[in-house]
């Protein structure tokens, strides 16, 4: 005789819609920039480069500098701590390393990129060395010399002035150093 077997409900049948999955949406769209998005893969060989200087105990200041055509000439990162130099700011470092590569001290038609607004010192080091454009990341606020506290390279009275860029990949920029401060 048939026996008459218990078959569990199916599992209900969702309606269409009636559900509301949370799926990750597209990343949100980001307005183009056309003055600091060309700069944006630089700045991420600078941060990169900036992390290299957090093992001596250095501020993670990163700096690349790159040829008219966009070749990079040298890299560089602070190392004050590292080599108990009060100038091895990660700036200077880079255009002495670009020149040495070019085998010229005008860096003319270069690009420096760096992580943190330069310093007074780095900002003529910057002048002198009559390089084309400097594009940064975060603002210093204490002691940037290229708009916040100085604007040094932009000085009329000087006869070279570079064009500068700043705010390129800017948050990130000083996330970085947030949390170098914040960890020590
Ligand atoms: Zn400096």
């Amino acid at each position: 005789m048939a026996h008459a077997v218990s078959v569990p409900d199916p599992d209900p049948v969702p309606t269409p819609g009636a559900e509301h999955v949370r799926t990750p949406g597209p990343d949100p769209v980001r307005t183009p920039d056309p003055v600091r998005d060309p700069w944006r893969d630089a700045m991420r060989l600078a941060l990169a480069e900036a992390d290299a200087a957090a093992p001596a105990g250095d501020v993670p200041v990163g700096a690349v500098v790159l040829a008219a055509d966009g070749t990079v000439l040298s890299r560089a990162h602070n190392e004050r701590e590292a080599a108990g130099d009060p100038t091895a700011h990660a700036e200077v470092l880079a255009l002495r390393r670009a020149a040495a590569v070019t085998g010229e001290w005008r860096l003319t038609g270069c690009t420096l990129v760096v992580t943190l607004e330069p310093c007074v010192m780095c900002a003529g080091a910057l002048v002198q060395s009559r390089v084309e454009r400097v594009v940064f990341g975060a603002l210093d606020e204490k002691a940037g010399a290229a708009g916040s506290l100085w604007d040094l390279v932009r000085d009329r009275r000087l006869n070279h002035r570079p064009e500068v860029v700043h705010g390129v990949l800017g948050d990130e920029c000083a996330a970085q150093l947030t949390a170098f401060f914040r960890s020590r």
